[in-house]
């Protein structure tokens, strides 16, 4: 309708101009007004219905394009006006050509409103133009039926035609609003469509900020998690090297390459700490010059390192100055990190990472490193329980020298060996003498401390291939590989002589105590396992019936 509108507005301005200069030209032609003159003259009809039409149509030009208002109301009016003003000033007063001017303001009246207005304002200028005939012909004299009947039917043809043409128009009308009510329906509807795209359109984009937001969280777990996996699969490594390496030294060397790999550091070292020194010791590290290892060991007993150890605070220095730190010179160490290996029971020692990049650790290595440390701390304490409880397995726990179990394992190897390789293994069996009665006389704890005197002595008079083994109560049992008969009795004279001369004190008590000791040599005088033991024995017996404090030798074989 819009574009109608457009085109009605020049259209009927034009057309009003046209009309009016129609009408002037025809009434000067005389064709016009010839019956006028009975109500009014010729001139005032035309003045009036151009002034009139000049009048509306600026009104009109004015109302429409300045206050912009082409609304149903003034569109009504306006038309209705233009209308009415033909029908009263052109209609009665010419033949014909009259008609024209009312096409087109009905067309558009037909166009924009349909049929009600358009057959209202038609019906109007018909009555108009009927009741003119009734007028025009009944001034008239005589009264001549025929042409008053003529008129009427040519009325009534061309009010047909005209009805037939604006029926036309408004069938056009009607579809246009059947259109415009479908497209305001579809306008409707597709504004709707747009609210809830618009709205959908929101909740996506809320979603996707939700989901990107979801995706950095996720993409960070996954940082995590895959930081996670590599640490827990290095810590998983080291747990199997603790429960496959038996060997402590070896499980060390171990975690260092595993530190090294890991942490992809250029250096790293195990320090243990000996308590007993109250020093630290390089134990591993991937350091190979030898000038290198020598300025770290040397300095590895700073007050820094030391204080590290001692109040279990890890350190990390991801700018190192090198005039700071001795233990890294001539290196080019630009970060370190240094933890500590201990157990709440114990300080076992550091571990020591370097990088010659600065700005290397964080927090996160020093988790990983800490934890490491705990694992190792854990390995170093369970490879110690596990050396006591074998030392307590072979060990007497009165004398300090291996039991009777370690003894027939440690015989029965040396016995092997010495058939084997074919050289002599000499056994000898001391017994202290009188011994019930000397603890008769000076109680149990001094006999005590005897018997550990006397294992001592033996113990510190042997060689480092000889074995000393408590056997029995007060008796002891020594294995002496590689030595002959001859050499044994020298051995044992001396070992003798020695117990012999020893004063033993504790508190005010001081005495002494003899042994006898019986020997037997494989193969001189035994030929295999079990004689040299009960030959050694009988020997034993025969120097205690021999008046004690001496030695008997076994009888050689032959
Ligand atoms: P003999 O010269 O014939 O060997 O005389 P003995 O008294 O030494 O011999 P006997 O076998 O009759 O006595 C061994 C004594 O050794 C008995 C026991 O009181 C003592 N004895 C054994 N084991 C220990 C120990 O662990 N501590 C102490 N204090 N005495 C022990
Ligand atoms: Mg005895
Ligand atoms: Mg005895």
């Amino acid at each position: 309708m819009n574009k109608i509108q457009k085109y009605e507005k020049v259209m009927i301005n034009l057309y009003w101009v046209f009309i009016v200069l129609l009408f002037s030209a025809l009434f000067f032609k005389q064709e016009l007004y010839t019956n006028a003159n009975v109500y009014f003259s010729k001139k005032n009809y035309l003045t009036v219905f151009i002034v009139s039409i000049v009048v509306l149509n600026i009104v009109k030009i004015l109302f429409v394009n300045n206050i912009n208002l082409y609304s149903d109301k003034a569109f009504d009016v306006f038309r209705s006006m233009e209308v009415f003003l033909t029908s009263v000033f052109l209609l009665p007063f010419s033949d014909g050509i009259e008609y024209l001017s009312l096409v087109l303001p009905l067309f558009f009246i037909s166009i924009r409103k349909g049929k009600k207005l358009t057959y209202l304002l038609l019906g109007f200028s018909a009555v108009i133009k009927i009741a003119n005939i009734f007028v025009l012909y009944g001034i008239q004299e005589p009264f001549d039926a025929s042409k008053v009947v003529f008129s009427l039917f040519r009325i009534f043809c061309i009010y047909i035609l005209l009805l037939c043409i604006f029926s036309i128009s408004a069938k056009i009308y009607s579809e246009n609003l059947k259109n415009e009510q479908e497209n305001d329906r579809l306008i409707d509807e597709l504004g709707e469509k747009y609210e809830q795209l618009a709205s959908a359109k929101d909740e996506i984009k809320n979603q996707y900020e939700t989901l990107k937001e979801t995706n950095f969280k996720l993409e960070d777990t996954n940082k995590r998690l895959t930081s996670s996996i590599a640490e827990f699969y290095t810590l998983q490594q080291v747990s199997e090297a603790i429960g496959s390496i038996l060997d402590i030294n070896e499980l060390l060397n171990f975690v260092n390459d595993v530190i090294i790999g890991v942490m992809g550091v250029n250096f790293s070292s195990i320090l243990l700490f000996d308590q007993k020194k109250n020093r630290l010791k390089v134990q591993f590290t991937n350091i190979t010059n030898k000038e290198e290892l020598a300025i770290l060991a040397d300095n590895v007993n700073c007050e820094l390192l030391l204080d590290i150890l001692q109040n279990e605070k890890p350190l990390i220095e991801n700018m190192v100055d090198p005039d700071k730190y001795d233990f890294i010179q001539t290196r080019q160490i630009g970060s370190f990190m240094c933890v500590p290996l201990s157990l709440k029971s114990r300080k076992f020692g550091l571990t020591l990472i370097e990088h010659r990049n600065n700005n290397t650790f964080n927090t996160e290595n020093l988790r990983l490193l800490t934890t490491l440390g705990k694992q190792v701390s854990m390995a170093i304490e369970n490879a110690e329980l596990y050396a006591n409880l074998q030392e307590m397995a072979t060990v007497d726990g009165l004398t300090g020298v291996y039991n009777r179990v370690y003894f027939h394992e440690k015989f029965e190897a040396e016995f092997k060996m010495a058939e084997e390789k074919g050289y002599n293994l000499s056994l000898v069996i001391l017994d202290i003498d009188f011994f019930k009665i000397f603890n008769d006389t000076y109680g149990h704890l001094f006999g005590d401390v005897v018997l550990k005197e006397v294992a001592q002595t033996v113990k510190n008079n042997l060689r480092g291939t000889d074995t000393i083994a408590r056997f029995g109560g007060e008796e002891f049992v020594l294995i002496l590989p590689r030595t002959s008969i001859q050499q044994a009795h020298e051995k044992v004279e001396f070992l003798r002589t020695k117990i012999a001369g020893n004063v033993i004190k504790d508190n005010l008590i001081s005495a002494s105590v003899t042994a006898s000791f019986g020997i037997a040599c494989y193969p001189e005088t035994s030929s295999n396992q079990v004689g040299l033991i009960r030959d050694a024995d009988n020997a034993l017996y025969k120097a205690k019936e021999n008046g004690r404090n001496c030695i008997m030798i076994s009888q050689k074989i032959g």
